[in-house]
């Protein structure tokens, strides 16, 4: 299918998300090299966690329903210790001074456990008083006021062996404490997706070179390839090439061979020497939509080959910005085994937004802060800058020319 009338962006979204992507390749990485990698299935639990009933404050272990006032002392317990007065290979041994709840087939009435926080509570253990409520004289302990908590983490209250440890997900610090919590070593991940990127204009310098009149620097293909890489994905710079149709054919056919996803700036609009549909036609690509009803980022083009997904993004630095974060990000976590789910926030907008021509819907950087959403000073699509300075975008829809001071909006994270 080929949508050659300009697209509302939600109908584009939804063409791109609609088709197939093959299940992710995985690979085994260690704990260590796990952050921000994307987690495709789910884990499950290999073990009860915590894998014994342990206890969460230094105090004193007691039956749960014992009113007594002392409570004798009969042994002391050290986290990696067994009650009873075997230690655990490797733990602290226990130091019990009389008798042990061991010996005795677990606490009775009147008797206490001195526990460190993390030790295993002897059997019939109903609660762990804080040694802060307590006195303690010649072996006995006595309660200076009543605790009103547990203090005892139950065997499995964390997870229990066999149940979901963790969801798909793009894994963060505590995900990878939850697995290593678990002695998970090492964790599949999906693998990242290849994201070629070319620039096209012969306008292009590169940072680092002289300019002569006329030229600019070409920024795109680092904040592409810095989006890309912060996506999750693996990224081939294939540099700059000029807009001569010969050249850019050969630079994106050999791109295509080899990326999951290429992105193309610049060339995709109504100039003389915007080339990039015809040659993307050369090669073989199937262009699912060109021109989108979006502000910025019309001239849009989205196209698909047998291997993989082709954007032809405006060369407008905010567009392309802009653009890799609404299509590109998302198809690039689909690629993971992951469902995207951009982040949006609610806020109060600090001032009145309006424009006479409400064609498109249109994106406008912001930043919000404590609930107050305040635009950035952004001239349009060439200020990159503008975008550098917000932290979310607005979202005008189609038709909506003002947007009141003081109203909720919704505004999507970047
Ligand atoms: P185009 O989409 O090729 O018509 O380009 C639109 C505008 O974006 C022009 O002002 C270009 O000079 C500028 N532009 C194109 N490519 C880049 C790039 N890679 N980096 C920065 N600006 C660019
Ligand atoms: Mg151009």
């Amino acid at each position: 299918m080929t949508e050659r009338v300009p697209l509302h962006p939600d109908e584009a979204l939804s063409i791109v998300q609609a088709l197939p992507v093959a299940t992710p390749r995985e690979e085994t990485v260690l704990l260590t090299e796990a952050l921000d990698r994307a987690l495709p299935r789910s884990v499950p639990a290999p073990m009860d966690s915590p894998p014994f009933d342990k206890a969460a404050m230094d105090g004193f272990a007691v039956r749960a329903d014992d009113e007594s006032e002392r409570f004798r002392i009969v042994e002391t317990i050290a986290a990696g210790d067994t009650p009873g007065g075997a230690a655990v290979p490797g733990g602290a041994g226990s130091t019990g001074p009389v008798g042990s709840t061991g010996a005795t087939g677990g606490l009775q009435a009147g008797e206490c456990a001195r526990i460190m926080t993390g030790a295993r509570v002897p059997v019939g253990t109903g609660k762990v008083v804080r040694v802060e409520f307590t006195e303690v004289n010649e072996g006995w302990m006595r309660l200076t006021q009543p605790e009103p908590l547990g203090n005892v983490i139950r065997r499995g209250e964390n997870a229990r062996a066999g149940s979901d440890l963790l969801t798909p997900r793009v894994l963060g610090p505590a995900d990878i404490a939850v697995l290593a919590a678990m002695g998970i070593p090492s964790v599949s991940v999906a693998a990242r997706p290849m994201v070629g990127i070319v620039a096209t204009g012969s306008e292009l310098r590169l940072p680092g070179e002289s300019l002569s009149d006329g030229q600019i620097y070409n920024s795109n293909s680092f904040s592409l390839c810095a989006q890309a890489r912060r996506a999750g994905a693996l990224t081939t710079d294939y540099g700059i090439v000029r807009d001569d149709r010969a050249v850019m054919t050969q630079t994106i056919a050999r791109a295509l061979a080899e990326s999951d996803v290429l992105l193309l700036s610049g060339g995709v609009s109504m100039g003389d020497y915007d080339y990039v549909p015809e040659v993307l036609a050369e090669c073989g690509v199937t262009v699912r939509f060109h021109k989108l009803r979006i502000k910025p980022g019309k001239p849009t083009l989205f196209g698909t080959t047998d291997r993989g997904f082709v954007f032809g993004l405006p060369g407008n630095p905010a567009s392309t910005y802009v653009l890799f974060e609404l299509f590109v990000a998302p198809l690039i976590q689909r690629l993971m085994g992951l469902t995207h789910q951009p982040i949006v926030h609610r806020g109060e907008l600090a001032v009145e937004l309006s424009r006479r021509i409400a064609d498109r819907v249109e994106y406008l950087p912001a930043r919000i802060a404590d609930g107050v959403v305040e635009p950035c000073a952004y001239r349009g699509s060439n200020h990159i800058n503008g975008v550098a300075d917000a932290n979310c975008l607005i979202r005008m829809e189609l038709d909506q020319t003002h947007i009141a001071q003081g109203s909720v909006v919704h505004v999507r994270q970047i």
